[in-house]
């Protein structure tokens, strides 16, 4: 059964609601909720809930949020594979006040020594038909030996470049066979690769032609899925390789939901898309595209991020 590798970070989340988010020097009191998170473990969820035999690549400390980590990746049978870094386990300090506006600082912690070794020994029985995901919370040695490997055993390869804020050059980005950036992301990538600066506001009303030629400079060989939020999303691929699409580009609309949280939205697309994509590789792009959305929409009814992920099999 070909197989997601999710190869990226755990964190704890500690998540305060305030009223107003806090000015320096400010002592405010508000409502505390502890959780898992991290972009990679919220993707390694989200593939194996969607159906998908899964392994999670990481590195965790000696503590309670590692035995976290270990205990949730075997209540929802997710393979482990974590190096033990002399770090505390990953962490987020997260204010949400009462428009939903969020501050967040990271504590990478044993997220930033992952190691490009054990990723590649983690990695090793990756084979074709196997999908290998990564993000942008791990140190990029790290990241770009996850995307050779896959590369190397000709799995279909995902990168989804966040956070924003993280440069890579192009040698990380001619890794993959699938670029997901949300709008924030593409902004940022189309800025620093492309020279064109677009706002990110903007990115979701671009004419389709445009977005795809911006698309196809970002990655002239592979498929790009740009997020839009509630708006869907857009899709490009490399004119010579449509990927079973009858479309190079085109615009699919985002799933109704009663959404009440999109945190993880993005993490829950990544994982429903690459766990679609190793589960039922004959289908057209779109059709995994449409299930990723399905399945993102769902999660947006949940509160929070991992433990939101609804459980909504690849048929
Ligand atoms: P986050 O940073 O919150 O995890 P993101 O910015 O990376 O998310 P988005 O583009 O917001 O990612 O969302 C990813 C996908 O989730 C969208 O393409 C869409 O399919 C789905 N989605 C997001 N918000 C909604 C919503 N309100 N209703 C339905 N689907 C949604």
């Amino acid at each position: 059964m070909p197989r997601v590798f999710v190869a990226g970070s755990f964190n704890v989340d500690h998540v305060w609601r305030v009223a107003t988010l806090p000015s320096p020097g400010a002592t405010l009191s508000g409502s505390y909720a502890t959780g898992p998170g991290g972009k990679g473990f919220n993707q390694a969820v989200a593939a194996r809930r969607a159906g998908a035999d899964t392994r999670f690549v990481c590195a965790l400390g000696l503590d309670a949020g590692a035995q976290l980590a270990r205990a949730l990746c075997d209540a929802d049978g997710i393979d482990l594979h974590a190096a033990t870094a002399d770090a505390p386990t990953g962490t987020a300090g997260i204010y949400v006040d009462a428009q939903g506006r969020n501050c967040i600082v990271i504590g990478p912690g044993a997220n930033a020594a992952l190691d490009a070794e054990f990723v590649a020994h983690a990695l090793a029985g990756v084979a074709a038909g196997d999908v290998v995901l990564a993000q942008l919370e791990s140190p990029l040695d790290a990241v770009a030996r996850a995307l050779d490997a896959g590369r190397a055993a000709g799995a279909t390869v995902l990168l989804n470049p966040a956070p924003a804020n993280v440069a890579i050059d192009e040698t990380m980005l001619v890794r993959a066979d699938v670029l997901t950036p949300n709008e924030t992301e593409f902004a940022a990538l189309l800025l620093r690769h492309v020279g064109e600066r677009i706002d990110a506001d903007a990115v979701g009303n671009l004419d389709q032609q445009r977005l795809h030629a911006l698309c196809r400079e970002l990655l002239p060989h592979g498929s790009v899925v740009v997020t839009l939020g509630a708006s869907g999303c857009f899709v490009s691929h490399a004119d010579a390789e449509p990927r079973g699409d009858t479309a190079t580009f085109y615009r699919v609309a985002a799933e109704p939901a009663q959404a009440i949280d999109t945190t993880g939205a993005g993490d829950a697309f990544n994982g429903a898309l690459a766990a679609s994509l190793a589960q039922r590789p004959e289908r057209a792009f779109i059709e995994h595209v449409r299930f990723a959305g399905r399945f993102a929409a769902r999660s947006t009814e949940q509160a929070g991020a991992a433990l939101a992920m609804p459980h909504l099999v690849v048929e």
